[in-house]
C-alpha cells in the first residue's frame, strides 16, 4: 500500500512554496501536506542568495498591496521587509507623445503602491519560513513524473536520483510552471497566445536616485518598466528593468556590449534617472499568454503559471497567483472543517467560481495594455495620450487605476 497524503503540491517555485505556507497555516494539523520540488531547497539557516534553485532567478517581482496582506497573514512579510523597496509613485509615459501621468501613494493615503523584491530574496524568505513553520513534508530534489486519477484519490509516481516511488494524494495541486508537464500529462488543455516578444530583464545603475518611483514607459517596440530596488551595498542607485522587445532585438541587446546597451536604453527611456551607468547580467524570456482551459477536476487543481502565465508588463502574474492561493486556502479550510474530503470536486469548483472573475479581469488587463500602447493607429495613439493626460486630471479615474494596481479593487476595499 503506497503512502497517502491529503494534499500533494507538485512544484516548489514561488507559487508552490507560497501554497505550502498558506495551507500549512490555515488547515488543521491532521491534514497531511507534501511539497515535491525538482530542485534542491536550501536547508534552514542558509541565508545566501546564491543558494537558490532556478525558479528564484535574477528577476525582481513587484508585489501589490493585496500580496502584502496575504504574506502578513502567513508570517512571511516580516522576513521580507529588509529586502523590499517601496513603490511610492508610478510614472506612466509614452515615448514620443505628450501624455504622462504620476500616481502617488500619498494621494490615496496608501503606505505604498507596491513593493519590489528580488526573486532570490523572496525565495530566501519563503524557504526559511517554510522551515520555521515546519508543518509541510518536503521531497526535494524529486519530481512528480506521473499522475493518474484513481477513484477518490490521485495516484502519483515520483522520481528522485533515478529511484522511483509511488504515493497517493487526496488532492494534487499542480504548480510546476507555465510549461507544466503534469497538466499536459493529465490531458488538461491550454490556450496559448504567443506575443512574439521577449522580456529583457536586467538590473540597471543610474546616476540619479529613483526616489521610490517606478517608471512604466510605452514605446513603439513595446513597454519598458524600471522598478526601484534597494541599494545593493549602499553605493549604487539600482532599478530593475523589464523591457519588452521583438525577439531579435532582445537577443541582440542581451549580447551587445554594455556601452551600446546603455546607449540604446537611454535613448528609449530618457533621462528621468540621469545617466544610466551600468547594467548587470541580462536575461531574455519569451512571452506568451498561457491559460489552462480547465483548472479544476476531482482531486486536482492547477495553480500559478501552470494555470495562467501573463504578460509581465503590468506586474500582475504572481500577485494574481497569490490571490488564488489565499482563496484556495479559505475554501479548503471551510470545507475540511465541515468534514469534506480535500479533493471534493464541488468544493474545488467553489474555489474556481470565486476566483474566476479576478482571473478574467487581471488577464484581460495584462493582455490588452501592451497592445493598446503599441498601436500604430494615430487616432488610437491620440486616444491613449488623452487617456494618460485624463488620468492626471480626473482624480476618480486615477484612483480606480491605483486601486486596481494594488489588487484590492475586487474586494471593494
Ligand atoms: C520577466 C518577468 C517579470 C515578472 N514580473 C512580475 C511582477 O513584477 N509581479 C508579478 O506579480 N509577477 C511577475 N512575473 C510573473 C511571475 O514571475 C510568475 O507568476 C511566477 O514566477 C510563477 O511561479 P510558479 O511557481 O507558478 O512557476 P515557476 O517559477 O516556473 O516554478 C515551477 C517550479 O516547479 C518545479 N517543477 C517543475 N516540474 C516539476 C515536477 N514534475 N515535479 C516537481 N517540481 C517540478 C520547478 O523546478 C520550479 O521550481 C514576471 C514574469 C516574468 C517572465
Amino acid at each position: 500500500m503506497s503512502e497517502h497524503f491529503d494534499i500533494v503540491i507538485a512544484g516548489g517555485g514561488m507559487v508552490g512554496i507560497s501554497l505550502a505556507l498558506q495551507l500549512g497555516a490555515v488547515l488543521p494539523a491532521k491534514t497531511t501536506i507534501l511539497l515535491v520540488e525538482g530542485n534542491a531547497i536550501p536547508a534552514a539557516g542558509d541565508g545566501g542568495v546564491s543558494d537558490y534553485h532556478p525558479a528564484f532567478d535574477a528577476r525582481s517581482t513587484a508585489l501589490s498591496y493585496s500580496s502584502r496582506l496575504i504574506y502578513d497573514d502567513i508570517d512571511v512579510w516580516d522576513g521580507l521587509r529588509q529586502s523590499l523597496c517601496a513603490i511610492e509613485s508610478i510614472h506612466v509615459s509614452s515615448r514620443g507623445r505628450f501624455g504622462s501621468t504620476l500616481l502617488r501613494a500619498s494621494d490615496y493615503s496608501w503606505p505604498a503602491l507596491g513593493y519590489v523584491v528580488e526573486n532570490a530574496w523572496l525565495g530566501n524568505a519563503l524557504i526559511q519560513q517554510l522551515h520555521r513553520q515546519g508543518r509541510v513534508d518536503l521531497r526535494c530534489p524529486a519530481k512528480v513524473i506521473g499522475a493518474r486519477p484513481d477513484g477518490k484519490s490521485v495516484s502519483l509516481e515520483l522520481e528522485s536520483d533515478g529511484l522511483h516511488d509511488r504515493l497517493r494524494a487526496g488532492l494534487l495541486l499542480v504548480a510546476d510552471g507555465a510549461n507544466s508537464r503534469l497538466r499536459d500529462a493529465l490531458g488538461m488543455a491550454v490556450n496559448e497566445k504567443p506575443y512574439r516578444q521577449h522580456a529583457l530583464v536586467a538590473n540597471i545603475a543610474s546616476a540619479e536616485p529613483h526616489t521610490g518611483c517606478a517608471y512604466e514607459r510605452f514605446t513603439d517596440t513595446g513597454p519598458l518598466a524600471l522598478l526601484p530596488l534597494l541599494r545593493a551595498d549602499g553605493t549604487e542607485n539600482r532599478s530593475a528593468l523589464v523591457w519588452t522587445l521583438p525577439a531579435e532585438q532582445a537577443r541582440y541587446l542581451c549580447d551587445c556590449d554594455e556601452v551600446e546597451f546603455l546607449q540604446v536604453l537611454q535613448e528609449r527611456f530618457g533621462y528621468r534617472l540621469g545617466r544610466l551607468v551600468k547594467v548587470g547580467a541580462r536575461h531574455a524570456y519569451p512571452l506568451s499568454l498561457v491559460q489552462s482551459s480547465e483548472q479544476v477536476r476531482q482531486g486536482i487543481v492547477v495553480m500559478g503559471n501552470a494555470a495562467h502565465a501573463l504578460h509581465p508588463v503590468a506586474g500582475q502574474g504572481f500577485n494574481l497567483a497569490l490571490r488564488d492561493v489565499a482563496a484556495l486556502g479559505r475554501v479548503l479550510a471551510e470545507g475540511i472543517a465541515a468534514g469534506v474530503a480535500s479533493g471534493n470536486l464541488e468544493m474545488l469548483q467553489r474555489y474556481q467560481q470565486r476566483q474566476q472573475p479576478d482571473q478574467d479581469r487581471t488577464i484581460q488587463f495584462s493582455d490588452r495594455m501592451p497592445a493598446l500602447f503599441m498601436h500604430a493607429d494615430p487616432l488610437l495613439g491620440l486616444g491613449r495620450d488623452l487617456a494618460l493626460a485624463g488620468l492626471d486630471i480626473m482624480p476618480s479615474l486615477k484612483r480606480e487605476f491605483v486601486r486596481y494596481a494594488a489588487g484590492v479593487a475586487r474586494n471593494g476595499g
